[in-house]
């Protein structure tokens, strides 16, 4: 199947030609026809399945053969838990409605001045992408009328709800009043408070679920390295950070400080490394990830909410110098590698007594990760030990290598179950 056999509006089509999409992702496929007819759609996937493409495509087939009759506000609602998340959907809609001139996209989040902001909103445009803050706040200065919103669209809305946007985001759909309004939902999961937005803000929804069997990161090889203390880690990164055939890497840490401290330890060895995380402000942020995407950072040090949404073709390795918090978290930061059907490696690095996270992460993703050791750098710790069980391990804590601080996230409900 092609693009072509969706029947979307020849400009659409001239776009992804140049864009180099031939096929329609699984999602897409199946998605797209009953968003072309209205339906109202909650799915669940995993990152890197093309959703955004899966709302864009038939929201810019509507405009383009049924142009609006000039209201003020948008006729697309894109809600996003992040400001990255944010730009990078308005990226894709500028991307798409390249042969549809008319067609405007605005995109405002938090930590960005107002004015800019205010002077898009107040020309006409069709698509707006925000995060529901910042959203709220423009709402409240009566510069966006949403009323006529006739796709309101909740990307990533598991982790909308985890940063506790939930009143926001039922504050900002009930103003979504449009007659015909048709509501979208995506999410990693559909399951708990997700499912309860859905039955409140939709109508008889047509539910999609890409099992993660099927979209796992086939072409993206897992690979762990058991360590025994942090000093340990840190010669493992090392050697891996070495490796000539590292284009570029993201290392994932547990807290933003340790981030920071880990960029200052490889400038100093004289790596070409930054950071990302909640702490910088956007501008700091955007930079960063320009710099990125220009090749003159290496190694990008980051935070899982910062690094989400994160689409930068070039990364080739994905390090997860501390593990995630939730199997989700893992699939998440993984999926920054092997982006649009490239290969990517993601190496774990973890202490002996966390294995049995490993094996949560083997069971949810359906693939196995391969232990891997570095010659001269093998861990003390003996790989035979059982080590299913959590709790103190006889070989001691490694100083400060595995702390899931409290720096960390909300709570989600799909925590690693194992205690601690
Ligand atoms: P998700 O939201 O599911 O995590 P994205 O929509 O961000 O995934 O898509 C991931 C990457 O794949 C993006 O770089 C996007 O441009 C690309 N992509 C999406 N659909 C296609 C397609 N049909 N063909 C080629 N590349 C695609
Ligand atoms: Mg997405």
């Amino acid at each position: 199947m092609s693009f072509k056999d969706l029947d979307l509006n020849e400009s659409i089509q001239k776009a992804l030609v140049e864009l180099g999409f031939t096929e329609p992702t699984p999602i897409q496929k199946e998605a797209i026809p009953h968003v072309l007819a209205g339906k109202d759609l909650k799915i669940s996937a995993q990152t890197g399945t093309g959703k955004t493409a899966t709302f864009l495509l038939p929201a810019l087939h509507k405009f383009a053969e049924k142009p609006g009759t000039k209201v003020y506000g948008p006729r697309v609602l894109v809600l996003v838990p992040t400001r990255e998340l944010a730009l990078q959907v308005a990226a894709e809609a500028v991307k798409f409605s390249k042969y549809l001139p008319k067609i405007k996209t605005v995109c405002i989040y938090g930590g960005a001045p107002y004015p800019i902001q205010n002077r898009q909103l107040s020309r006409p445009y069709e698509i707006l992408v925000a995060t529901p803050g910042r959203l709220i706040d423009h709402i409240e200065r009566r510069r966006i009328d949403l009323s006529g919103v006739e796709m309101l669209v909740l990307d990533e809305a598991d982790r909308m709800l985890d940063m506790g946007f939930i009143k926001p985001v039922e504050q900002i759909a009930a103003l979504a009043t449009h007659e015909s309004r048709q509501t979208l939902l995506f999410s990693a999961t559909l399951k708990g408070n997700v499912m309860k937005l859905a039955e409140k803000l939709m109508d008889k929804p047509i539910e999609i679920a890409v099992a993660p069997e099927h979209v796992r990161h086939d072409h993206i090889e897992q690979r762990i390295y058991y360590v025994d203390d942090l000093h340990h880690k840190f010669r493992i990164l090392d050697h891996i950070l070495n490796d000539t055939t590292i284009n570029q890497a993201i290392v994932f840490t547990s807290t933003k400080r340790f981030a920071d401290s880990l960029v200052d330890e490889l400038l100093e060895k004289g790596r070409k490394a930054a950071a990302l995380h909640g702490d910088m402000n956007q501008n700091q942020r955007n930079r960063t990830i320009l710099r990125l995407r220009r090749g003159e950072i290496q190694v990008l040090v980051a935070t899982d909410v910062a690094a989400r949404g994160i689409d930068v073709l070039t990364i080739s390795h994905v390090i997860n110098f501390d593990l995630p918090n939730s199997t989700e978290d893992y699939v998440h930061r993984i999926g920054r590698t092997g982006r649009a059907g490239a290969s990517g490696i993601a190496l774990s690095l973890a202490a002996m007594k966390d294995k049995y996270l490993v094996t949560q992460i083997e069971r949810f993703t359906g693939q196995q990760i391969t232990t891997h050791t570095v010659p001269g750098l093998e861990p003390k710790a003996r790989s035979e030990s059982r080590s299913s069980r959590p709790g103190p391990s006889s070989r001691g804590r490694p100083a400060g290598g595995f702390r899931r601080g409290p720096q960390r996230g909300p709570q989600r409900s799909s925590r690693f179950s194992g205690g601690r």
